[in-house]
């Protein structure tokens, strides 16, 4: 299978600065699976680092020569939105003749990234590497509970009549973290497996430290019938979800 991250290897031939590994798909693979005493990442990092290699590729071709600091902050720039800051860059860019939109169109997201490692590379990792563990279990645990404080008040909602068919619903709970600042949302499981709730945000909620206010619980009833749980509990699964 060949998909974008592919192609650009190939383009670019990009180096691998890591002795220990023979090409940037086995470094790729050790980041992502956290071998080789490295922290298993999520997609966006790697998607980042990724991304940042080509750019230098392409900065180097065009003899454009910055530290990668610069490289970093014009990164931003250029998978950014518009702004005179981006238009500024856009201008610079374009005397070392590279256009900043067909830069940003060759790079690659975090989706792609995903296809990568988990379809070319045929790579796996296990859902929770040790370290996030005691945190998918408490979630876990949450989610539990309160699928079985529902079933416990479905059939006396259905001897009332005020849910009639709600005896045989099945519960079905899920923690989804939303965005503060757009309608991004992911499954509790989903954001820790990528390594970010909004792929927008994501930048800025880093800067600021995620706050309790970057995470909303849903829990649906579903099959046939709707109910909400009750705010306190509500309240609780934040509280657990600690975000
Ligand atoms: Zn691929
Ligand atoms: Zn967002």
């Amino acid at each position: 299978m060949v998909c974008k991250v592919d192609t650009l290897l190939e383009r670019y031939a990009l180096p691998i600065h890591d002795p220990a590994y023979d090409s940037v798909d086995e470094y790729l693979v050790a980041r992502w699976t956290g071998r080789d005493g490295h922290n298993a990442e999520g997609y966006k990092p790697l998607t980042e680092w990724f991304n940042k290699q080509v750019l230098r590729r392409r900065y180097d071709a065009h003899g454009r020569d910055v530290t990668s600091v610069h490289l970093d902050r014009e990164y931003e720039l250029v998978t950014g939105d518009a702004s005179a800051e981006r238009e500024e860059l856009a201008a610079d860019l374009a005397a070392d003749g590279l256009d900043i939109d067909r830069l940003a169109d060759e790079l690659v997201s975090w989706s792609t990234m995903r296809h990568h490692l988990k379809d070319c590379l045929d790579a796996t990792k296990e859902p929770a590497t040790a370290s996030t563990d005691w945190q998918t279990n408490t979630v876990e645990m949450a989610t539990t509970q309160a699928a079985e404080k529902t079933r416990s008040v479905l059939s006396s909602l259905a001897s009332t009549g005020r849910l009639p068919d709600a005896e045989g619903a099945d519960v079905d709970v899920q923690v989804e973290l939303r965005c503060p600042d757009c309608s991004a949302s992911a499954s509790f499981q989903t954001a820790v497996e990528r390594g970010y709730v909004c792929e927008t945000h994501a930048e800025e909620t880093n800067r600021e430290r995620v706050s309790e206010r970057s995470a909303a619980a849903l829990f649906g009833v579903f099959e046939g019938s709707r109910a909400l749980l009750n705010g306190p509990y509500l309240a609780d699964v934040l509280a657990v979800v600690g975000l």
